[in-house]
């Protein structure tokens, strides 16, 4: 009883979360409404979680840290080399890309796991601010 009523609240926060947080950046959220909790009881939770197919862990790259991402349906990723950060890009983007490729090669695309590098907007704004 105490144990889901822990893991709904993990899982509401994570979901409120567009950043797709690392453990602990959800623990610090969590932990404002719910003041008892550990990293590990977030740990616990978040690994379960995943394993049930209900929140994706996203690997990131450059660093160690698995970040979680709230939302389980098929999307993509922006992933700013710079600062790390991750923005969701929804499928409807890559609908003529597919309708093209079909088109060009017969092929139907089922799945885009798709993760696109670069940098995003605040990093270009602080780059160009600093130059
Ligand atoms: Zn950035
Ligand atoms: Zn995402």
């Amino acid at each position: 009883m105490k144990y889901s009523r822990q893991r709904e609240l993990i899982l509401e926060t994570l979901r409120h979360m567009k950043s797709h947080p690392t453990a602990e950046q959800l623990y610090a959220h969590v932990k404002e409404r719910l003041p008892s909790v550990s990293l590990g009881t977030v740990y616990r939770n978040l690994n379960l979680l995943a394993e049930l197919g209900i929140i994706r862990k996203v690997e990131s790259a450059g660093t160690t840290s698995i970040r979680y991402d709230g939302r389980n349906d098929e999307h993509c990723h922006l992933v700013c080399s710079t600062c790390g950060s991750i923005t969701d890009v929804d499928l409807g983007m890559f609908s003529a890309i597919d309708e093209s490729l079909h088109a060009q090669t017969g092929f139907t695309v089922a799945e885009h796991g798709i993760i696109l590098k670069g940098t995003c907007a605040t990093c270009a704004l602080t780059r160009r601010t600093d130059a």
